[in-house]
């Protein structure tokens, strides 16, 4: 998987994507991940990328042609048209389900906007898929772009240690994860709940599976519509309903 992001901000990716585990990732051949400086593609003598916008009003707005020559010069190196995405506050949120189909892709490319935004030519000429982080306005698509180069990336063979982790995560089944804890056993005079010292895997996983079911009950019930429930988590759910106080 190839995912090359357009920016005129390239430094405040390339130091995100060094890091942790999407920094090893890439350096171990899992992931390759790009940035391009847009503003290599301006054809005027100043490299001007932007302009005020017509009509009037505050701030200024990214110029078409740089992005559209970017995205020719990037299809031309790459020898495809990689899936385009745009990052905006106006496009459709992003997923877990839509991260699961980017990561089938060979090649992406993401274009993040910076001050208003970008010429509304070249969203019509390019097409991309309109992504957006969420209902709130960012400085520009940097951060964006990097969430959804993450997200996609942790999908990757190899770039987690174990596909589970990421399947038993928040999102990934229509659930919430269950509680996480760690050493030492008690801290600040909390325990950690006696099941997971127990080293009895099969309640383990009952007791996770429980407190998924919980959690994702009292955080987000509208993703259970979704969730894939056998008839005992169905049960465990009606009970936890109907207030069961022998249910925890
Ligand atoms: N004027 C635009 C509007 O009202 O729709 C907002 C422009 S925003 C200040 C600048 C850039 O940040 C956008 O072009 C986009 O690339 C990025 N951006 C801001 N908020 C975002 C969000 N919630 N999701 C994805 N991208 C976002």
């Amino acid at each position: 998987m190839r995912i090359d992001i357009m920016t005129l901000f390239t430094d405040m990716c390339d130091s995100v994507l060094g890091e942790s585990i999407i920094g090893r990732a890439r350096a171990t051949g899992k992931v390759e991940i790009n940035t391009v400086d847009i503003r290599n593609y301006s054809v005027d003598r100043h490299r001007h990328v932007d302009d005020k916008p017509y009509g009037g009003g505050m701030g200024m707005v990214m110029l078409a042609q740089p992005i559209f020559d970017c995205y020719n010069d990037l299809c031309s190196k790459i020898g495809a048209k990689p899936h385009l995405i745009y990052m905006t506050p106006q496009g459709k949120t992003l997923t877990q389900d839509r991260v699961k189909e980017l990561a089938k892709l060979d090649n992406i490319a993401i274009l993040c906007g910076h001050y208003e935004g970008v010429d509304e030519r070249v969203i019509e000429e390019l097409q991309p898929e309109e992504i957006s982080v969420g209902d709130y306005v960012l400085t520009g698509g940097e951060l964006p772009a990097l969430i959804v180069a993450d997200s996609i990336s942790r999908m990757l063979p190899g770039v987690l240690s174990d596909s589970e982790c990421f399947e038993e995560e928040s999102h990934y089944n229509s659930l919430l994860e269950y509680p996480q804890y760690t050493h030492p056993a008690v801290w600040n005079g909390r325990e950690v709940p006696e099941v997971l010292l127990s080293g009895h895997h099969q309640r383990v996983d009952e007791w996770r599976r429980q407190q998924s079911l919980k959690r994702t009950l009292e955080r987000r019930p509208d993703m259970l519509e979704n969730a894939d429930l056998t008839k005992t988590d169905e049960l465990y759910l009606s009970q936890l309903k109907s207030g069961n106080s022998q249910v925890k």
